[in-house]
């Protein structure tokens, strides 16, 4: 892409985590050349029944209160012994009061004696343009969890999302930027936005 599709974009989060693997990615892809910081909205509910839904509810909300553009994502956790759980209320997982903490106390005891371990993290990402454009991207990542917590770098379900061996939170921030869920989702909206703009 020979120039950014965005000149400024708002990041719909409040997650200072998040925001900034998604300005990293954003910035790389030459998806967006500046994020801008700093802007306020009122919180957002999300409320929807699907990822895409809740990533569309923020990023509207957002661009509609900042008056910019705006990218959001909205990311779940599927264990295929859970039955695809906690899927949408990923962040949420462990109740209303959730932590990082409690989300993975949570899911390590409710994984306690089950063998099969794959999961599968999935981001759903929006942007929003200067035109009132809505574009969709998504992007995976196939993992285990672990028997218990490895690392220290990364957030959320990172120290027991386990990719070859490894888990996610073992990982410098480069390499979890190069084969994550979110990487995968930003690749995806710049060939999107790439096919947009032609
Ligand atoms: P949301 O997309 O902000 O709603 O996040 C859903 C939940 O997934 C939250 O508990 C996050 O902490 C967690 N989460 C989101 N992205 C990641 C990630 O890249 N690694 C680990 N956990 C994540």
């Amino acid at each position: 892409m020979s120039r950014p599709v965005i000149e400024r974009a708002v990041v719909a989060s409040k997650n200072p985590d998040k925001i900034a693997e998604l300005e990293t990615l954003l910035t790389r892809h030459g998806i967006v050349e500046e994020v801008v910081r700093g802007m306020e909205w009122p919180d957002v509910v999300e409320d929807a029944p699907t990822l895409e839904g809740n990533a569309l509810l923020k990023a509207r909300q957002v661009a509609r209160s900042t008056g910019l553009p705006s990218i959001a994502d909205d990311t779940g956790l599927e264990v295929d012994a859970l039955g695809g759980a906690p899927g949408v209320h990923t962040a949420r997982y462990s109740g209303p009061d959730a932590t990082y903490r409690s989300n993975v106390d949570a899911l390590l005891a409710a994984l306690r004696g089950v063998e099969d371990r794959t999961a599968r993290f999935r981001t759903v990402v929006v942007a929003i343009l200067a035109d009132g454009a809505e574009v969709v991207a998504e992007g995976e990542l196939v993992g285990e969890i672990g028997l218990a917590r490895r690392g220290s770098a990364g957030f959320g379900y990172d120290p027991v999302f386990d990719v070859d061996g490894r888990t996610l939170a073992e990982m410098e921030p480069q390499e979890k930027g190069r084969v994550s869920h979110r990487a995968r989702a930003i690749v995806a909206l710049a060939d999107a936005l790439s096919a947009h703009r032609t």
